[in-house]
């Protein structure tokens, strides 16, 4: 079977709504899984996927901006700082672009996919991706940023 045989969800699908569950026991599976999305976000050129874009609601995400792949169960955010107010695209909303402002630096906690807890200093677009998966694990979207005028 291809990889690129799996279709990344795109709006209006529900999937993409729903508050993805934590992980409470990584196995294989979930290791299994987050190297097909890594693979899928590559062949996409993308560069973050999270797990409900492949129909999944868990917590688990992938990002890789081009200095390294990060593979993460259960992000959040620990702590926040600055703004930083950029237009973004999403492979789920395919054509759109949206200005986000979102913080300039996050200090992110998860799980790498072997169990154990990492805290990741991000800022600048790293910072931005993983906000941006973070979002998706929670069922949020870039075009619910969109200012009502
Ligand atoms: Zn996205």
């Amino acid at each position: 079977m291809r990889e690129t045989e799996v279709k990344i969800r795109t709006l209006p699908d529900p999937v993409l709504r729903e508050k993805s569950k934590s992980v409470t026991k990584i196995t294989d599976a979930h290791r299994g899984l987050l190297s097909k999305m890594a693979r899928i976000m590559y062949d996409a050129s993308g560069i973050g996927l999270a797990a409900p874009q492949i129909g999944i609601n868990e917590c688990l995400c992938v990002a890789d901006i081009g200095n390294g792949l990060y593979k993460l169960i259960n992000p959040r955010i620990l702590k926040s700082e600055g703004v930083q107010e950029i237009e973004e695209g999403c492979l789920s909303v395919p054509g759109v672009s949206v200005k986000v402002k979102r913080a300039k630096k996050v200090l992110i906690e998860a799980q790498d996919e072997f169990g154990n807890f990492i805290t990741i200093d991000a800022e600048g677009l790293l910072a931005r991706v993983f906000q941006h998966e973070i979002d998706h694990i929670q069922g949020r979207l870039i075009v619910d940023y969109v200012r009502s005028k």
